[in-house]
């Protein structure tokens, strides 16, 4: 799907998917159920983490560009 892989997770090294916050679009709960994004709620605080692996570690690495473009990837099918 040319989707590029996430950060590496800290915790385990994983590649993390982005996680979404607010109400999903119908493109964006296609892209959790195939794993390409994880959703939240919609309870933002200023220090949300930005990316989840798949043994469910959630971090943020600051880098609003790469998150962007992976959440641009991930949904844009
Ligand atoms: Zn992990």
């Amino acid at each position: 799907m040319g989707v590029s892989a996430g950060p590496a997770c800290p915790v385990c090294g994983e590649a993390g998917v982005p996680i979404l916050y607010g109400l999903p679009t119908p493109a964006a709960m296609r892209a959790a159920s195939a794993g390409r994004v994880r959703l939240a709620g919609c309870v933002i605080t200023p220090d949300h983490d930005q990316w989840a692996c798949p043994a469910n570690h959630e971090w943020r690495t600051g880098d609003d560009a790469q998150l962007s473009a992976a959440i641009s990837a991930a949904i844009s099918d």
